[in-house]
């Protein structure tokens, strides 16, 4: 998925850090879409964010599992 997206997240359309690993705010983390259903792990269904955009996503995750479920 990183090399799909060229490293590049998908939030704020900044590269991510090559390398970096989870508590860097840059580094590269796969962001699902859809956060729950079939299909999960798709390709379509995934892709690449930063570590930082990712949790902030992840602060309103709340509501979005109540859009989606
Ligand atoms: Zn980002």
């Amino acid at each position: 998925v990183f090399e799909r997206d060229g490293y590049r997240c998908h939030l704020c359309k900044r590269m991510t850090k090559r390398g970096a690993v989870v508590p860097h705010p840059k580094a590269p983390v796969i962001d699902h879409l859809v956060p729950l259903g079939p299909g999960d792990d798709a390709m379509h269904n995934v892709a690449t964010a930063c570590f930082m955009c990712n949790s902030k996503r992840r602060d309103v995750g709340p509501a979005q599992l109540i859009l989606f479920g």
